[in-house]
């Protein structure tokens, strides 16, 4: 990954909060809180779920994680600030990025719904080349 991550500005910066956040770094495709908690336990064997859990929430307020839809699995993806869309395979869980977009221009939004959009997210589930 070509970014640091980082807390909300505010949030204290632990050793625990650290081995979560290079878990998260670390990680290919989509991941559970739970699959993140075992990989960052490695780094700081008294992590707890919960501070795994709460760094995870504080992750997702900077966007720096994203949720992904699931059957009952509650799973996330790193991502990074810059316009982009995930393509989620259900069946190996390996995420990609693609810059293609389908949503809707901002001229027209304004124009059908008077609405200012200020930004979208779309998922795009399905099989990826290695599973198809
Ligand atoms: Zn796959
Ligand atoms: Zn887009």
């Amino acid at each position: 990954m070509a970014y640091e991550l980082a807390l909300p500005a505010g949030a204290r910066t632990t050793a625990q909060r650290r081995a979560v956040l290079h878990a998260v770094e670390e990680s290919v495709g989509s991941f559970t809180v739970a699959q993140l908690h075992e990989r960052a336990r490695r780094l700081e064997p008294r992590l707890g779920l919960a501070t795994t859990y709460r760094t995870v929430e504080l992750l997702r307020a900077t966007g720096r994680v994203h949720p992904l839809l699931g059957e009952g699995r509650h799973a996330y993806v790193s991502c990074r600030p810059e316009h982009h869309h995930h393509l989620v395979c259900t069946s190996c869980g390996g995420v990609e990025e693609t810059e293609l977009c389908a949503a809707p221009s901002a001229a027209e939004l304004r124009r059908r719904h008077g609405f200012q959009p200020a930004a979208h997210e779309l998922d795009i589930y399905g099989t990826c080349r290695r599973c198809t």
